[in-house]
């Protein structure tokens, strides 16, 4: 029986750990599909406070997880594929072994988005990635293209930049999401052009088992264009990891419902991180929503054994 169940291990649930650990509770992370979460599959980071030239995801996610280590954290591997939250204490179930809490922190954080065309999923790691950084040194030399307008496309399109002859990216529309030095950053690249107006209609060949090019549609016009590339890195967005709560605590637009700072719709479940943010999903307001939700259900936890 631990004191508290972290389930995620990105800036959420390791920050929670830190926290919580040093608390002097006993705790258990589960690392999940992606220990340390999405930042391990991005570049330098370059807006985490305290790091002046910027840090590799890597080694921040590494430095997290030894520093909850330290204060007594415990880690173990592998998925959740079932929670039981309707009575305490709570169940976890980790492959086949179930793990009991008193308490628990949600920090599942979001997955990328895919297109939904035909093609995508043929062939997905035949060209088709949602993480440059994982798969841009395939692409050295080559043509590549990059779907979206927030700062994750423009992020991989400049990470591809250094790496592809040139990079294509697709946008719906005729202004970026993206932040301002992004798209400053983007416009200025001699390696980067834009396809405004454009959405991928298809992806090239499955016929060839690899990625030859893309079918593309002007959102304005109706016209269909081929773009030949050797590779598509699509950067869309992302949808909440809440599948796993479904039926057991209240979602809003698929993120988990936040009552009271990090509260849950169930007594004893936090919430921190991108799994209940649709709108910062920045690594240092996951971090601080960790050190809440940890504060928050270490006074719960006081409060509950007193009574
Ligand atoms: P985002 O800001 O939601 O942008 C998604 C982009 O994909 C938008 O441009 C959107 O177009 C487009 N899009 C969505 N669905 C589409 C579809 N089906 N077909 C074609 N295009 C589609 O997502 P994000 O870029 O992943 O960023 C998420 C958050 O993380 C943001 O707050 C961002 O600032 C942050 N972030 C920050 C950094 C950084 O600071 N270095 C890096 C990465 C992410 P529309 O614009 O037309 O809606």
């Amino acid at each position: 029986m631990y004191d508290v169940i972290i389930i995620g291990s990105g800036p959420a649930g390791l920050t929670a750990a830190i926290y919580a650990a040093r608390a002097n509770l006993d705790v258990l992370v589960t690392e999940g599909d992606v220990p340390g979460g999405q930042l391990t599959q991005t570049t330098v980071i370059e807006n985490f406070p305290g790091f002046p030239m910027g840090i590799d995801g890597n080694e921040l996610m590494e430095g997290m997880h030894k520093q909850a280590e330290r204060f007594g954290a415990q880690f173990v591997l592998g998925t959740v594929t079932a929670v039981e939250f309707q009575n305490r204490p709570f169940k976890i179930h980790i492959d086949d072994t179930i793990y009991s809490a008193k308490a628990v922190i949600v920090a599942t954080g979001s997955s990328p988005k895919a297109l939904g065309v035909k093609n995508e999923k043929l062939l997905q790691g035949r060209g088709v990635s949602t993480c440059a950084t994982c798969d841009g040194h395939f692409f050295r030399n080559r043509a590549v293209a990059v779907v979206g307008g927030g700062d994750s496309a423009l992020e991989e399109a400049l990470y591809l930049a250094r790496l592809a002859d040139h990079v294509t990216v697709i946008h719906r529309r005729d202004e970026f999401r993206a932040s301002k030095v992004m798209q400053e950053r983007v416009l200025n690249n001699p390696k980067i052009s834009i396809k405004w107006h454009n959405v991928v209609d298809d992806i090239l060949d499955p016929a060839q088992n690899r990625v030859t090019g893309l079918r593309l549609k002007h959102t304005l016009t109706g016209e269909m264009t081929t773009l030949p590339v050797d590779g598509v890195f699509i950067a869309i967005g992302h949808t909440p990891n809440t599948q796993l709560f479904e039926g057991q605590l209240e979602l809003v637009d698929g993120y988990i419902k936040v009552y009271d700072n990090s509260r849950t719709s169930v007594t004893g479940v936090f919430v921190a991180g991108d799994v209940q943010d649709g709108r910062y999903r920045q690594a240092i307001t996951a971090a601080g929503s960790g050190c809440k939700a940890a504060m928050d259900c270490e006074r719960w936890l006081e409060e509950t054994a007193k009574a």
